[in-house]
């Protein structure tokens, strides 16, 4: 892999590592040279970029990595419907030339042109014109049309102020503009990144509507698959979210991660790198990819 050893200790929790964002290859606004750079002067010392369901950004993002002096881990974000909700599991460290994982992401991205033309005639339907043209600007790979892109469609329509409003009114259950859809299913996703040699990791999991009977079928099942990880310290968590999932990880065996799901300077809250460290005492997913890390080669 290379020479010489690694910048830091792997085995610690205070490690600067941002493991989830996205590019202009998902639902980014900046290309994965530009994260990588970003993430470079915010402190970041381990990054993965995570696109949903797409590993296509990954070349670009590792040399940016390697010119950035970044560690750096191949990552996914892949989009899982369980018990009718849409779940989002992190893939890390994975052989990003994996045929079968390729396969399956494309299978999951398969249905978003269909979808998107929908969610734009719903909204037609409450008098907002060109949705799907308008969402498509913002496109930066035809294969991933996203909510995102019609999130910034309605804002530069001035239908909304901003994303997060555009989510309150639009695109979710039960408002205009949201279709519901079928994405991969939990043990295929986490097939398919622990058979290319990765860990699948359980993103933001204070983000789903799941009771506490439902939260616990999603983590028993994800463990009974194969799943290792769970997101501890994400941008999309409270404070409180760090500490309830922390014991979550205790309570299932699960290795902690760390990411801000940085999308854009204007929309996120949560910059690269800009996160509190894991809780001291949790093992770390970095800790058990060590060995597929791969590091900027030293000067
Ligand atoms: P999709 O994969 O097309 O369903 O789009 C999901 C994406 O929409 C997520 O990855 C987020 O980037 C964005 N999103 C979903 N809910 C929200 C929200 N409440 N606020 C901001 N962005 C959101
Ligand atoms: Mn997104
Ligand atoms: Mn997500
Ligand atoms: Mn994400």
């Amino acid at each position: 892999m290379r020479d010489g050893a690694p910048p830091y200790n792997a085995g610690v929790s205070f490690l600067n590592a941002d493991l989830h964002c996205h590019s202009v290859v998902s639902d980014g606004t900046l290309t994965p040279t530009f994260l990588a750079r970003r993430a470079r002067a915010n402190g970041v010392e381990l990054w993965a970029l995570t696109d949903h369901d797409e590993v296509r950004g990954l070349p670009e993002a590792r040399e940016a990595a390697r010119l950035a002096g970044l560690a750096w881990l191949s990552g996914v974000e892949i989009s899982v419907t369980f018990a009718g909700v849409t779940v989002h599991i992190v893939g890390l460290g994975f052989d990003e030339h994996d045929t079968a994982l390729a396969e399956g992401l494309s299978r999951t991205r398969g249905g978003r042109e269909a979808r998107a033309r929908e969610m734009a005639a719903d909204l037609d339907r409450v008098g907002i014109r060109g949705a799907y043209e308008g969402a498509l600007r913002y496109v930066g790979n035809p294969d991933l049309i996203s909510r995102t892109h019609f999130a910034r469609f309605l804002v530069e329509s001035k239908v909304c102020h901003d994303t997060s409003e555009v989510f309150r009114r639009f695109l979710t259950e039960g408002k205009p503009g949201f279709v519901p859809h079928r994405w991969a299913a939990l043990g295929a996703a986490v097939r398919w990144i622990t058979e290319a040699g990765g860990m699948a990791v359980i993103a933001h999991p204070g983000r789903y509507p799941f009771s506490p009977t439902e939260e616990y079928a999603l983590f028993t099942e994800f463990k009974a698959h194969g799943g290792q990880g769970v997101e501890v310290v994400t941008g999309s968590h409270t404070p409180q979210e760090y500490l309830k999932y922390a014991d979550t990880a205790r309570e299932f065996g699960l290795l902690a991660s760390r990411g801000s799901d940085f999308h854009s300077p204007d929309e996120s809250r949560i910059d690269l790198g800009a996160l509190p460290w894991l809780p001291g005492d949790l093992p770390s997913v970095w800790e058990a990819l060590a060995d597929r890390v791969r590091h900027p080669v030293a000067a």
